[in-house]
């Protein structure tokens, strides 16, 4: 295709360097697709949260030929297990001891993204360090400026996490389920605990939802709590202070802390955990993957491996519609919201275990998700920018 100055082309421009992005990316390489992968890059100082990699990515990881570099340059702690204290008082095991797939991994999150970001730079795609913004549909392309260049590609997949900020220019509608968020900081090292269950993620339900503790690698504590967001503002949990007060009234996630911890974290990161699906999840010469096309409330501890199997779902869908199977995109989409129903059905069930709490958080989920509704909002659509 001859192009214009300041004009390059590609068969697949994927928008967003995320696991998702990564993972189709490196698949699409393999297939010998011409990739260009626009990845900006995080806001200076923000860290990024999901950082439990469930036993069951390893394969993923591995398929996609990245499982030996991940282990050797992505900081990570093993993940033995998880504890809860949900739907009783008593703390629970839940341990990967049985998982064929062995241990999880407690992940540098930040570096876990780089190392895939370098696999795929490797492997032949281009990386531009601008954000996918306005993508035109023109006949048999793509057009998408990214800086001074225009990009024409064949393909486009939309990677760029829950906000789906690609999907919804293209027409595609951005679902969300609820208005959960986390309220997240990081503490000093936690406190050994049974079972060297300082090495598990621990989860505790409370009133106004529920806590969450890991151990980074980095040796401190990611502690947060998750609720909607109208309970965050009225209850005024943004203040570290009134934020610490409701750690201090925890009994396990509270007896986790080291002894040193005494005061409130200087500040809060404070993120949307929505389930939210993009309908459709796919259309001509596109496709959604990774948070992008579903994402699910972080209790899963799933959306990282979900991430890693969409985006390679997605770049098998891209590769049959070039290869002359029209009805491949169609059928990922369909596969994305049989996936999201499942979840949707799975969360339900989770949440009804738990029965102590007759508060907001609670009745929402306990009525809505049980008739296998959204609760909250009913389901906002989310418009575009
Ligand atoms: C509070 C919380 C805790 C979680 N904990 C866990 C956990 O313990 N384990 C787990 O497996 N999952 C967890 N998750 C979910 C997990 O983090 C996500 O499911 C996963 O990151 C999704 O990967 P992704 O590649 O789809 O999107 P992302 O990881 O969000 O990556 C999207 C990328 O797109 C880029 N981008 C954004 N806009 C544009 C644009 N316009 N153009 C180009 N690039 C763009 C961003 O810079 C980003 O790098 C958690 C989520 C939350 C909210």
């Amino acid at each position: 295709m001859p192009h214009r100055p300041g004009e390059s082309a590609c068969d697949v421009l994927i928008a967003g360097g995320g696991p998702a992005g990564a993972s189709a990316a490196l698949a699409l390489l393999r297939q010998g697709a011409s990739v260009v992968v626009a990845e900006p890059g995080r806001p200076r100082g923000g860290w990024k949260l999901g950082e439990s990699l469930s036993p069951r990515a390893e394969p993923l990881l591995a398929g996609l030929g990245v499982r030996d570099r991940v282990a050797a340059a992505a900081a990570h702690i093993p993940y033995f297990g998880n504890e809860s204290a949900w739907g009783g008082s008593a703390l629970v095991d839940i341990e990967f001891l049985r998982d064929p797939h062995g241990p999880g991994r407690h992940l540098d999150r930040t570096r876990f993204d780089s190392v895939l970001l370098d696999a795929i730079r490797e492997a032949g795609a281009r990386h531009s360090a601008f954000p996918v913004r306005w993508p035109r549909r023109l006949p048999g392309h793509w057009s998408v400026p990214l800086g001074d260049e225009t990009v024409r590609a064949r393909y486009l997949i939309d990677a760029t996490g829950a906000n789906a900020s690609v999907t919804r220019r293209v027409g595609a509608t951005l679902r969300r389920d609820d208005r959960l968020v986390a309220l997240a900081a990081r503490l000093p090292p936690p406190r050994r605990a049974r079972h060297d269950g300082s090495r598990a993620s621990l989860v505790e339900s409370v009133p106004l939802g529920w806590w969450y503790t890991a151990p980074l690698p980095c040796g401190a504590a990611l502690t947060m709590v998750m609720t909607d967001a109208d309970i965050a503002a009225r209850l005024r949990l943004r203040d570290p202070e009134v934020w610490w007060r409701e750690l201090m009234a925890t009994t396990h996630v509270r007896a986790r802390l080291h002894p040193g911890t005494r005061r409130p974290p200087d500040r809060l990161r404070i993120v949307r955990a929505s389930t939210s699906r993009t309908l459709p999840a796919a259309g001509p010469g596109w496709a959604a993957a990774g948070d992008a096309a579903t994402a699910c409330d972080p209790i899963a501890a799933r959306g990282i491996t979900t991430a890693l199997a969409t985006g390679l779902t997605a770049a098998e869908a891209v590769a049959a519609d070039a290869a002359g199977d029209t009805c491949s995109l169609g059928g990922y989409a369909e596969r994305i919201e049989a996936v999201h129903t499942e979840f949707v059905h799975a969360q339900a069930l989770c949440y009804s275990a738990e029965k102590r709490w007759h508060t907001t958080f609670w009745t929402r989920r306990q009525q809505d998700l049980a008739a296998g509704r959204p609760h909250t909002d009913a389901g906002t659509t989310v418009p575009r920018d």
